[in-house]
């Protein structure tokens, strides 16, 4: 981090980030489908090595297949690996859905637990996964520490550790404990939309005047609006002042009018 910037200023330019964040990614969400914990503890464990979109189409079979624990638990082995195969490490990650069903039957009646030290003590559960359990399907706000999360934490100086535990408790003490869950949707957005890992589109990115690795990508707004993904480009363009390319603005309207964000 800049060395002349105290504590306080760094939280008060973090919670600044954070406001513009929210203006420019208002459709931010947790991207794997479910519709109870034990869904998305799944689908999350799923998500290892694969895209989130990777994950929505193979779960629709898994979760009519086996809607409970106990399913999970009694699981004919080679009929999951098959259901789950697309998504890649297939027969590692079988087996840690049929020994979760297993512990969540043994220990917790066969339902998923809302606390961290519970979902963390379970097989094939992190704290990663954990808190993208507890902020969506429990309200308990928390932070998801991923590859996008720590690059742009980095990119921004908000912390220069690098274990995610250590990163998760830096970014903690400078935004409010409520904003935890939809602050880390929207920095993977934001990381997947304008961010990118090799060539941010900073020339335009509406964080660029509070961001200290501005010119890390493009700053001719013309090339860095090229670089903006997914169906908001031509919104992300233009709150960044920056005008959006024709080509990308027809290509992100249809993009959004078939529904579709491919972005990884
Ligand atoms: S200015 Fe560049 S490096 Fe900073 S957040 Fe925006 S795209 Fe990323």
């Amino acid at each position: 981090m800049t060395a002349d910037e105290t504590d306080l200023a760094r939280k008060r330019r973090a919670r600044r980030m954070a406001r513009l964040l929210t203006e420019a990614h208002p459709d931010a969400h947790c991207e794997l489908d479910h519709r109870n914990a034990l869904e998305l503890a799944v689908a999350t464990i799923l998500s290892a090595q694969s895209t989130d979109k990777g994950v929505n189409q193979v779960t629709p079979k898994l979760f009519a297949r086996y809607p409970t624990a106990a399913d999970y638990a009694a699981a004919d082995r080679t009929e999951m690996e098959e259901i789950v195969r697309p998504t890649g490490f297939y027969r590692n990650k079988a087996d840690a859905l049929m020994k979760l069903g297993q512990a969540l039957l043994e220990r917790y009646d066969g339902e998923v637990p809302g606390r961290m030290a519970d979902l963390v003590s379970l097989p094939g559960i992190g704290r990663k996964t954990a808190n993208v359990i507890l902020g969506n399907a429990f309200d308990v706000p928390g932070l998801t520490v991923d590859t996008h999360f720590q690059r742009l934490v980095h990119r921004w100086e908000w912390t220069e550790e690098t274990d995610p535990v250590k990163i998760e408790t830096a970014v903690s003490k400078l935004i409010e404990r409520r904003d935890w869950t939809m602050l880390s949707h929207r920095i993977i957005f934001h990381g997947r939309r304008v961010c990118h890992a090799r060539k941010p589109a900073c020339g335009a990115c509406t964080l660029a005047r509070l961001c200290p690795s501005y010119g890390s990508g493009p700053t001719d707004p013309a090339e860095a609006a090229k670089l903006l993904k997914g169906p908001r480009a031509a919104e992300l363009a233009e709150l960044a002042g920056v005008p959006a390319p024709a080509a990308n603005t027809a290509t992100a309207t249809a993009r959004a009018a078939a529904g579709k964000d491919d972005t990884p």
